[in-house]
């Protein structure tokens, strides 16, 4: 499935599954290869972008209930400045992850993935 939030694997370690959408309570969002999830620790940084102060729907969560007022399951609930922030760490993200695949991957397990799909 193909979605808003879709994340490269990870151009380090080649990990599909680990790289996270993450934030704190401000505008700025970063993706990071979760060590939780069997990641390296990689990031790539969003851009902050300025606004009012809030105090609900700041957090992206897809496993978040629904109804919750603190997390934002999908990026078209959360608050505008907080959206572009989130794609902008989105577009990070992918667009070094795409660097390393031009480059023939950094990672030996980045570009074994590539190969299984070949
Ligand atoms: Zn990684």
């Amino acid at each position: 499935m193909t979605t808003e939030t879709d994340l490269l694997p990870c151009p380090f370690c080649g990990s599909a599954d680990a790289p996270r959408l993450e934030n704190t309570h401000t505008a700025s969002f970063w993706v990071s290869c979760s060590e939780e999830y069997g990641g390296c620790g990689a990031q790539a940084s969003g851009q902050f972008f300025p606004g009012p102060s809030r105090l609900t729907r700041f957090c992206y969560d897809p496993e978040a209930p629904e109804g919750s007022t603190f997390y934002a399951r999908t990026l078209g609930e959360l608050h505008p400045e907080y959206r572009r922030s989130a794609k902008s760490a989105i577009a990070a993200w992918n667009r070094r992850a795409n660097v390393a695949q031009q480059q023939g991957g950094r990672a030996d397990g980045f570009a074994a993935n590539r190969q299984k799909g070949e």
